[in-house]
């Protein structure tokens, strides 16, 4: 048995036809090709963008000219992991997969469900004679995975619908309705190097395996941010020692939570117990704060040769004291979804750059764009206080959930009638296409959802074969209530 005699067949059979074309990020040629030669065999039209996203139309069924236009949406790219004894080569081997027992999985690699089942439904959708209803398109973007770059490039004509259904979500039974938009924030100070003061004493603090985590869906989780834990370390030493701040390094990814900072101070020898002291007491302060996430957190004072620089110390101080006051964490909470963060930050990273540069970066997030904004303004005001010039950069769009959505509505009643059960309607804090697909087309009414995929990004990617029927016969439920939609 292979997957072509899964039932529903014809989302299977195209599913199977997917998984024989090589679709790495960033080399989606023949994807593209095959999406082309797709729309030609069904005599469907269809258009690419400069981009290369690939939209196929589909007229409305005669009677259903004047029903809502649907467009079924999925990415064409897929995550290219595979295991470390596999020699698959994604750019020209097609994907092996197999049944094991409820579930379909690949050989060793990624399945690429995510998201070519998503789109081997709109796929099927477009071509099933039996749904009638108004015109539908199915849209493919590129390089979701990699930066959503296809929905980050989308322009009006390419999204020819009322409603969207983006089919990319990996829970049956749950529907999106939100995420949350991002901005990246980049403080600089310039600094000039200063020759050590002679006689001063070194230690390297650092503050060591921190859980880190998601910027955006784990920012809620209580983890401790290691950058700002080292600028709280600082500040607090900065209150009774004088020191010379010879260097400072921590976080990493702008949408990762920090997990490591170290700095290294010059202090006078006589203040050598006093650090001790109040080190150990900070130590003790944070382990007691952080006690339920942070079993694993390492911290040092450890002594050090002297350097032959030093950033000089107003621009340390005023440095010290930004990051100390900047914001990070969960601003605000939904007031339309209970239990989903809105607005958050994540104060990533302070490093020192090449041309005697300290630069901080903070990504903002949320679902309300003029929240986000007021983030970014909040770091900008601060840093600008203290000296540094800041940029924003690489902003994209949220979503908003709308508990009065129609489409939410018609998708609820949907999954109510066919299985007996309401969905559950979710938001998350984290990037969709959706939000960039909002920021062109502001009236579109649009859902997320998907059959269930578990481990995806992973050569465990796999996909449950009962939750493609529940899926299917969703999606067309769908379509059926929007073609009678008065
Ligand atoms: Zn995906």
């Amino acid at each position: 048995m292979t997957i072509t005699d899964l039932k529903p067949s014809r989302v299977w059979q195209i599913f199977h036809e997917i998984t024989q074309v090589p679709r790495p990020s960033g080399n989606l040629d023949k994807i593209r090709n095959w999406l082309v030669s797709f729309a030609q065999k069904h005599g469907l039209e269809y258009k690419i963008d400069q981009v290369g996203n690939v939209a196929i139309f589909r007229p409305a069924a005669p009677g259903f000219e004047n029903a809502k236009k649907v467009v079924l949406q999925g990415h064409m790219d897929m995550v290219a992991e595979k295991a470390s004894n596999s020699n698959h080569d994604f750019n020209n081997d097609p994907i092996q997969t197999i049944i094991d027992g409820e579930w379909v999985r690949a050989n060793n690699t990624t399945l690429g469900a995510d998201d070519g089942l998503g789109l081997a439904i709109a796929l099927a959708a477009i071509t099933d004679p039996d749904i009638k209803c108004g015109a539908l398109e199915a849209l493919a973007t590129v390089d979701e995975e990699t930066g959503l770059t296809g929905a980050s490039n989308i322009k009006p004509d390419m999204l020819q619908g009322d409603y969207l259904l983006n089919l990319d979500s990996e829970d049956d039974g749950v529907i999106t309705i939100g995420c949350a938009g991002g901005l990246v924030s980049i403080a600089t100070f310039d600094y000039k190097p200063t020759p050590a003061q002679a006689g001063l004493i070194f230690f390297e603090l650092s503050l060591l395996s921190l859980h880190g985590g998601h910027s955006g869906t784990d920012i809620n989780c209580g983890y401790a941010s290691a950058t700002k834990l080292i600028a709280r370390l600082l500040w607090t030493i900065k209150q009774d020692i004088p020191f010379q701040l010879a260097c400072i390094d921590s976080g990493n990814l702008h949408n990762a939570i920090s997990r490591d900072a170290k700095a290294v101070i010059g202090i006078n020898p006589a203040d050598k117990e006093k650090l001790a002291v109040i080190f150990n007491r900070f130590v003790a302060e944070i382990q007691n704060e952080y006690r339920h996430t942070e079993k694993n957190m390492d911290c040092r004072c450890v002594s050090v040769d002297a350097p032959e620089t030093v950033i000089d110390c107003d621009t340390a101080s005023r440095l010290i004291d930004a990051v100390f006051v900047a914001p990070h964490g969960v601003y605000s909470m939904s007031l339309e979804m209970e239990g989903l963060v809105e607005t958050s930050t994540n104060l990533a990273s302070v490093k020192m750059r090449p041309g005697n540069k300290l630069v901080i970066e903070g990504f903002h997030r949320s679902a309300v764009e003029s929240r986000k904004m007021e983030l970014a303004n909040q770091m900008e005001t601060i840093f600008r206080l203290a000296g540094a010039s800041v940029t924003n950069e690489g902003g994209y769009q949220g979503w908003e959930p709308d508990t009065n959505s129609r489409i939410l509505n018609i998708a609820i009643d949907c999954w109510n009638n066919l299985y007996g059960v309401k969905p559950k309607v979710e938001a998350i804090h984290a990037g969709l296409e959706c939000g960039l697909f909002l920021k062109v087309c502001p009236h579109m009414d649009m859902i997320s959802y998907g059959p269930t995929l578990k481990d995806v990004h992973s050569p465990q990617e796999r996909c449950h074969i009962p939750a493609v029927q529940k899926g299917w016969d969703f999606t067309v439920a769908i379509l059926n209530a929007v073609a009678q939609e008065k």
